[in-house]
C-alpha cells in the first residue's frame, strides 16, 4: 500500500500528513460516474498489489451515481443546496450502450445475457452500480458532505479542504490533502438566457435541468429553445407522452432531423408577447409552456480562481493536460475528470481516471511543462479543424485512445465506427434510432432487438427491459 498515514475520520482534527514519496492523500470531489471511476481504478491498483492512493471522496448527495441518482426534486435539495440532478424520469440512453461499455465489466458480465442497445435510465444505473459493487467502494464516500472550499498551500505544497456535513449543518474540521480531483460534473447548473417578454409569459417557463416528467405537458403546445441533445430528446419525449405541437427554436443551426409530425424547427425567437412567440424569420407560434434547453454552466463555487476551470462546453477545454491535469496552479496536483463535451462518457471518464491514478501513484511520470503545454496547444489546434459531428467523434476517439495508450491499456477503446453508425441512424430517422442494434467492441455480441419500438415503449422498468424475449418482433 502506498500511504503510511491513516486516513483521518471526518470528526478528527487536522491530521499532520507527511508527503514523503508515495504518501498520497487524495481529496476526490463527487461520486458520480467520473469520481467512482477514480475509486475503481485506485482499488484495481490495490488489488494488483501496486502502489495506490489514500482517497477520501466527498459527495453532497445521499447516494452515489451523480446525474444517474435520479431525483424528483428541482431547485434546491433537502439541505438547501443547489439540486444536482438534471435527468428526467422517462430518460433512455441517447447513445448505444455499446459506446459506453467498460471493457473490464461488460453488459454481458453484469446482466448475464444480451439486452437491447438503448437502455432506460434505471438499467444503465444498475450497470454502473454493478461495477462499483465489484469492489466495496462505498466505504470511501462521505455522503451528505459538501466541499465548500479548497486552498492550495504554496509553502507546504498541499491542499486544505473545508467541508460541511449537510445533515447536521455542521462545518467539519479542515483536512489536508496532497492532491485534489474535481469530479463534480458540468451538466447541473443551468444556462438561462433572457428573451424579451419572457418575464410576462403567462405559462410555465423552465430550464431542462428542472424537467422531470414529460406527461406534465400533455396537450400543451411547447416552445423548446436550443438545438442540442436536450432540445432533441425533450421534444421527442414530450410528443411521445402526448404534448401538443412542439416548436424548436435554434440559435446557430437546425438539427436537421426528419421530425415526426408535430415537431418543427424555427430560427431563434426575437420576443415573447403573451402566448405568442415571434421568430427571426418573421413567423409566430402560440405556445402554452417554454422549455429552455440552453445548456449548462461550468460552476465550481468551492474552488479559488487559480484552480478554477473556466470554459464553454468543449471537446478539449483549455488549460488541462491530457484533458485532465490542471496546469495553471496547484503544482500538477489538481485533476479534472469528465469536463469534456461527451460523445464518449463512462469509458472516457474511466481512462481519464486510470491516467490520473497512474500519475498520482507514481506509475506514470509527467513530461516537463513545455511539453505539456505543447500537447495542449496541439489539441486546441485540432479543435479548429472540426467540421461536423463525425470529425468531433473522431477527435474524441483519438483523445480517449491517446489516454489508453498513455496508461498501457490492453483494451480497445475505439468506438468510432459505432458512433458513426449512431450519427447515421439518427439522421436517417430520429424516431427509430433507439430501435437499432449495435455490436459490442469487447464481446462482439449484438444487442437484442427491443420488443417494442421506443416511440411506443412506455414501460421503462428494469425488470421489463432485461427480461424480454429475444427478437420477438421484427421491425
Ligand atoms: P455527475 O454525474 O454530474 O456527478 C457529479 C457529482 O458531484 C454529483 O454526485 C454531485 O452531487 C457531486 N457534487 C457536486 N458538487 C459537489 C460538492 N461541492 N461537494 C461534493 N459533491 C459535489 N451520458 C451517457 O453516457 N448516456 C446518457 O444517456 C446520458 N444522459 C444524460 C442526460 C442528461 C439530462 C444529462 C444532463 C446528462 C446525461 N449524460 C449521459 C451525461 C452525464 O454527464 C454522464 O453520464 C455522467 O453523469 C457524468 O458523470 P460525472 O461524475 O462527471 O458528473
Ligand atoms: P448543450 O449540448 O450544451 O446544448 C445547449 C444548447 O443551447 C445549444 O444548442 C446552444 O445553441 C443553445 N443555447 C445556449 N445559449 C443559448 C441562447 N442564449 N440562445 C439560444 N440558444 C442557446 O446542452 P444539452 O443539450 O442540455 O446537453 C447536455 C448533456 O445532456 C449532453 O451531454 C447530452 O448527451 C445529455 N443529454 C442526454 C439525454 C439522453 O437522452 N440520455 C437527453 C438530454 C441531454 P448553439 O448550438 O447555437 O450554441
Ligand atoms: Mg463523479
Amino acid at each position: 500500500m502506498s500511504g503510511s498515514f491513516q486516513t483521518s475520520t471526518r470528526l478528527q482534527t487536522q491530521v499532520v500528513v507527511s508527503m514523503a514519496g508515495g504518501n498520497q492523500r487524495v481529496c476526490l470531489i463527487g461520486a458520480g460516474p467520473s469520481g467512482m471511476s477514480f475509486l475503481y481504478q485506485n482499488e484495481k491498483l490495490k488489488a494488483a498489489g501496486k502502489n495506490y492512493a489514500n482517497v477520501v471522496c466527498y459527495e453532497k448527495q445521499s447516494n452515489w451515481g451523480g446525474l444517474w441518482n435520479y431525483t424528483w426534486r428541482t431547485g434546491v435539495d433537502e439541505h438547501g443546496e443547489i439540486c444536482h440532478g438534471s435527468q428526467y424520469r422517462d430518460l433512455w440512453s441517447n447513445g448505444p450502450k455499446e459506446c459506453l461499455e467498460f471493457p473490464d465489466y461488460t453488459f454481458k458480465d453484469h446482466f448475464g445475457k444480451p439486452i437491447p442497445s438503448f437502455p432506460p435510465r434505471e438499467v444503465l444505473f444498475d450497470y454502473l452500480k454493478g461495477r462499483w459493487n465489484k469492489y466495496d467502494l462505498r466505504k470511501y464516500v462521505h455522503f451528505n458532505t459538501t466541499v465548500k472550499h479548497v486552498t492550495y498551500n504554496k509553502t507546504t505544497d498541499d491542499f486544505t479542504v473545508l467541508t460541511k456535513d449537510l445533515a447536521s449543518d455542521h462545518d467539519l474540521p479542515p483536512e489536508k490533502f496532497s492532491h485534489v480531483i474535481v469530479a463534480t460534473g458540468h451538466f447541473s447548473v443551468p444556462n438561462t438566457p433572457f428573451f424579451e417578454g419572457i418575464d410576462t409569459f403567462p405559462g410555465r417557463v423552465l430550464h431542462s435541468h428542472d424537467f422531470r416528467h414529460a406527461r406534465e405537458f400533455k396537450g400543451q403546445r411547447l416552445l423548446i429553445v436550443g438545438s442540442s441533445l436536450s432540445a432533441e430528446d425533450i421534444s421527442m419525449q414530450c410528443r411521445k407522452m402526448g404534448s401538443g405541437e412542439v416548436v424548436i427554436s435554434y440559435r446557430k443551426k437546425t438539427m436537421g432531423f426528419k421530425w415526426p409530425e408535430g415537431i418543427s424547427e424555427r430560427p431563434l425567437l426575437t420576443k415573447v408577447d403573451g402566448n405568442t412567440i415571434h421568430f427571426k424569420d418573421g413567423t409566430t407560434a402560440e405556445v402554452d409552456a417554454i422549455i429552455l434547453c440552453t445548456g449548462y454552466l461550468y460552476h465550481f463555487p468551492y474552488l479559488p480562481e487559480s484552480l478554477r476551470l473556466k470554459t464553454d462546453l468543449s471537446l478539449y477545454p483549455a488549460g488541462l493536460y491530457k484533458g485532465t491535469l490542471w496546469l495553471d496552479d496547484g503544482n500538477n496536483k489538481v485533476f479534472y475528470l469528465g469536463m469534456q463535451g461527451q460523445y464518449y462518457s463512462f469509458t472516457m471518464f474511466d481512462v481519464q481516471a486510470e491516467w490520473t491514478c497512474a500519475v498520482i501513484c507514481g506509475h506514470k511520470k509527467l513530461p516537463d511543462r513545455k511539453e505539456m503545454e505543447t500537447d495542449v496547444a496541439n489539441w486546441l489546434k485540432r479543435l479548429e479543424t472540426l467540421t461536423d459531428i463525425k470529425s468531433e467523434i473522431a477527435l474524441q476517439t483519438e483523445f480517449v485512445c491517446d489516454l489508453a495508450r498513455e496508461v498501457g491499456s490492453k483494451y480497445n477503446f475505439n468506438f468510432n465506427a459505432l458512433f458513426n453508425k449512431w450519427a447515421d441512424d439518427k439522421l436517417a430517422n430520429i424516431s427509430t434510432y433507439r430501435d437499432q442494434v449495435y455490436s459490442s467492441v469487447s464481446t462482439s455480441e449484438q444487442g437484442l432487438l427491443h420488443h417494442t419500438p421506443w416511440l411506443s415503449a412506455y414501460d421503462d422498468s428494469l425488470e421489463t427491459f432485461i427480461n424480454q424475449t429475444p427478437n420477438k418482433i421484427s421491425q
